[in-house]
Parts: C-alpha cells; structure tokens; sequence
C-alpha cells in the first residue's frame, strides 16, 4: 500500500498527473474538490453551503471535508493506495490525517510538490477546461493540453465545460489561500523527508516520468 499526496497551487496539474498514475497502477484517486463538487450537485442545504464558498475560493471546513474523506476512505479499500489531490489543504488536515493512518498502521509514502507561480497560475485557470463526465482536465490556451476537438473531451466525447471557481476574482483568493495555509505544509512534509519537489512548467509526460522514477515502476 502507497499513500501518495499532491501539493501546489490551483491549476499546477495535480489532478492531471493523479489521473495518469491511475491509467497505470490500481491506485485510489481521491479529490476532496472532486468530492465537494459531487455534494454541491446533489442540491442538499450542505452543498448549497459548499457552493457559495467554493464560488468564492475559501476553504470548507475541516469536518465537512473529514467526513466525505473518511467515508470515501472506507469505500475504497480494494487498491494498491491513494493518491489525494487538494488534500491537505491546512497543517491541521495534516495532522489528523496523519493520526488516521496511524490508526490503520499507514503512512504517508510520497508527498510530490509541484510549483508554478501565481502568473501562470492565473493563465491556467482562464483556460481550464474539464470533462464532467470522465474528470480528464484541458487547457484551450496551451498547445500541448488542448482538446483535439474544441470544447470536446479526447477519451469520451463528452462536451467540455469550466469549473465555476475559475475565472480572474476567485484565483487571486484561492492563491492567497494556498500560500496562507497550504504552502506551511512544504516545511511540514521537509521535515519527514517524504517531500519531492517537481516542476509544473515542465512537460505532462516529463512530470509523469520524474514522478515513476521516484516512486519506482514496480510499487
Ligand atoms: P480543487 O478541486 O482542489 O481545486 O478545490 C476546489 C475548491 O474546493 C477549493 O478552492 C476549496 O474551496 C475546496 N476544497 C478542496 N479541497 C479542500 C480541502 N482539503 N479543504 C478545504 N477546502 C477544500
């Protein structure tokens, strides 16, 4: 069992790289955006809740976001580990997170940095595009993360759309955000020694492949 996290800032392809290790290993990805996305669709007074601060790019409270993590946690145990992505978002997720797997006699294998600044951060966001069916992510502006088809999802035809908290308003909070309360954690997994640092302005494939080297093509 590996335990695998994705840290950066919006849009420096955690999503993008969990989905590729998922393609070739039976790893379990985990976006707790992915799952907060889910509840604000299915309209409930919690989602709607959820949707009027993820709108606004503010972090949703640690319970909310424990209570979907433990449940999916407890759903998904036939898998060689997880890959979380957007998880942990403070040093307390953090530390409960850590006290979780010490519980279940885990631990935190691989903690992969990917850093990209607030500029391209930015670029990024207002290209974004994203497949509601299948969760592939595109990038319009970029040559080598474009559809072939516009607005056209490459793996299952569906029609593309934009996540609602990407635009111009709410990446400058979300930024803000991720150095306040996200970025600490660098120093947090530093000084465990499980933190890599990767570049996000590389290549997808060339990221992939620093990332198998790490972690070795036989788990
Ligand atoms: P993401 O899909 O990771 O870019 O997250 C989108 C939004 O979901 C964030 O801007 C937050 O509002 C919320 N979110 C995702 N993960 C977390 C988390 N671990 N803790 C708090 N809020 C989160």
């Amino acid at each position: 069992m590996k335990n695998i996290i994705f840290l950066a800032p919006p849009a420096a392809g955690k999503g993008t790289q969990s989905k590729l290790l998922c393609d070739n290993y039976n790893f379990e990805h985990i976006s707790t955006g992915d799952l907060l996305r889910a509840e604000v669709a299915k309209q409930t007074t919690i989602g709607k809740d959820i949707d009027a601060k993820m709108k606004s790019g503010l972090l949703i409270e640690d319970n909310i976001i424990f209570n979907l993590l433990i449940d999916k946690l407890n759903n998904e145990k036939n898998t060689e580990g997880y890959i979380l992505d957007g998880f942990p978002r403070n040093i307390k997720q953090a530390e409960k997170y850590d006290e979780i797997l010490k519980e279940n006699n885990q631990k935190i294998d691989y903690v992969f940095y990917l850093y990209l600044s607030k500029e391209e951060a930015v670029k990024r966001i207002t290209g974004r595009l994203f497949c509601p069916k299948c969760g592939s992510v595109y990038n319009e502006f970029s040559l080598d993360c474009a559809p072939a088809v516009k607005d056209i999802c490459d793996k299952c035809n569906t029609t593309l759309i934009k996540r609602a908290d990407d635009n111009v308003e709410t990446i400058n909070q979300r930024y803000d955000i991720y150095m306040n309360e996200t970025k600490p954690l660098i120093d947090f997994y530093k000084n465990k020694s499980i933190l890599y640092e990767l570049d996000s302005s590389l290549d997808v494939t060339e990221i992939y492949n620093q990332i198998i080297e790490i972690i070795g093509v036989n788990l």
